[in-house]
């Protein structure tokens, strides 16, 4: 965007210099010439101020090497090692919308005694399981999982992560996108580019999904919650097991 900066130094004529404004966003306060919320940036103060105005571009924002950014994990919710359904329908969405951008799905496991969770996780269409298992993570603990799932996110990065929208993915995920300082969706329907975000009601969400509102995400990873639907969930298929430390 960028914004005006006054030389007042080099004002010649106060007056002469307000009346250029032609919304009257000039005013003259104790001897020194200010700009308010009227300005519609026009720039015409800049052009014809004699220098008195200059405009200044905002310094570039720093950029991402989005090819880093590839795959699609999904947070895997649990109960002492009982797979949350949402979780099942997380990987089913992920799997769907990977084959179709040919990239990979990825499951973030973390808990303590989760190693036959962890074997049931490879049968739903995960191309790798990461598995944190350590007596530390036996309860959930906003603190030490968001650590983890930071770790994880560093070290694999993802493009997009999908977290159940239950009592366990609420505190996780914001937290999570607040560490990378990305955005988190409550995401209906979610591509590579963009989140559909649902509609305050769900039920108008459905018989309205053609005008969901779509979200473009600026920074990665891509963040988003999703509730359990019930929906069916992937086929079974092989993947490989990765311990995570
Ligand atoms: S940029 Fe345009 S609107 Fe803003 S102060 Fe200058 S002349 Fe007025």
């Amino acid at each position: 965007m960028g914004k005006l900066v006054i030389h007042q130094e080099k004002i010649e004529d106060i007056a002469a210099l307000i009346s250029i404004c032609p919304f009257g966003a000039m005013t003259a306060s104790e001897g020194k010439v200010e700009i308010g919320a009227a300005c519609r940036m026009c720039k015409l103060c800049v052009k014809k101020g004699g220098g008195a105005v200059e405009f200044v571009e905002d310094a570039p924002k720093l950029s991402v090497d989005k090819s880093k950014w590839q795959g699609i994990a999904v947070y895997i919710d649990h109960v002492d090692g009982r797979i949350h359904p949402v979780s099942f329908e997380l990987l089913g969405k992920a799997r769907e919308l990977a084959d179709k951008i040919h990239e990979q799905v990825y499951a973030l496991f973390m808990g303590e005694n989760i190693g036959s969770g962890a074997e049931e996780l490879r049968h739903y269409g995960v191309d790798k399981v990461f598995v944190c298992d350590k007596p530390v993570l036996s309860q959930f603990n906003i603190e030490i999982y968001a650590k983890v799932f930071e770790s994880f996110i560093r070290q694999v990065q993802p493009a997009a992560i999908l977290v159940g929208a239950t009592p366990v993915g609420r505190q996780l995920a914001p937290r999570v996108a607040a560490r990378f300082r990305t955005g988190l969706a409550r995401c209906w329907i979610f591509t590579r580019t963009a989140i559909w975000c649902r509609s305050v009601r769900p039920l108008a969400a459905i018989s309205w999904q053609k005008s969901l509102p779509q979200i473009p995400v600026p920074r990665w990873p891509r963040c988003a919650t999703r509730s359990w639907r019930r929906l069916s969930g992937p086929k079974r298929r092989r993947a490989r097991l990765c311990l995570w430390q």
